[in-house]
């Protein structure tokens, strides 16, 4: 029997899905670990060699199921959420632990994206764009799709996320025209995310501000 940890169940399940052995999916436990006459360890059966970049979240794994199995026995394997008392699962848990996690939350900008004023399908939209996961061309050729790759707007420039919405000539005259030109000064960040993070609403009114939230996932929503 063995227990997950749950702050770190997203990082073991997508390291099973793409290093472990299929077959080992619906399995226990029990068969990554081996026994021996020096005693017992485990023995992941990757599927592939990792690469360099893997190697940190591997080693977390380890820390987190430990670095000696288990001992074995004949219980059934459990999933328990150790964030919560009972070890049940609730979203208060999780949330409260990715508030604890600055790398994920520290800089969402959640009145830009989880604002409820806004469409649903819009501010979906803005946050796969904030995620650079909307299916740009870019994008799609990661995804194995053979595609020639060519801004559509301005043909000079791969169609990736940050220069359709944000660095395109074409895109830029948009927001060149929504953006207050005199006494303002707008750095374009390097990726759309950076530019979300760094929108500043400081000085408007509260109507104003409600108006200036909306902005840019209207123009990343038209574009
Ligand atoms: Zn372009």
């Amino acid at each position: 029997m063995v227990t997950l940890v749950g702050g770190t169940l997203l990082t073991v399940f997508k390291l099973l899905r793409t290093y472990i052995r299929l077959q080992y999916t619906q399995g226990s436990i029990s068969e990554f670990i081996t026994e021996s006459e020096f005693g017992h360890d485990w023995s992941l059966n990757l599927r592939r060699d990792p690469r360099t970049s893997k190697l940190p979240q591997l080693l977390s794994l380890l820390q987190s199921i430990g670095a000696t199995p288990p001992n074995l026995d004949a219980a059934e394997d459990t999933i328990c959420w150790s964030l919560s008392k009972d070890e049940h699962f609730t979203v208060k848990t999780t949330y409260d632990h990715l508030l604890g996690n600055e790398e994920n939350v520290e800089n969402f900008p959640t009145r830009l994206i989880w604002n409820h004023r806004i469409p649903p399908k819009i501010f979906f939209f803005t946050w796969t764009a904030y995620l650079n996961k909307i299916l740009v061309l870019d994008n799609l050729q990661k995804r194995g799709h053979q595609l020639a790759n060519a801004c559509y707007f301005c043909l000079r420039n791969e169609e990736c996320a940050n220069h359709l919405l944000l660095h395109c000539p074409y895109t830029r005259e948009i927001w060149a025209g929504i953006l207050p030109q005199f006494g303002w000064c707008w750095p374009f960040a390097r990726t759309f995310a950076l530019f979300l993070q760094g929108w500043n609403c400081k000085g408007l009114t509260t109507q104003g501000k409600r108006i200036w939230y909306f902005i840019p996932a209207a123009i990343a929503w038209g574009v």
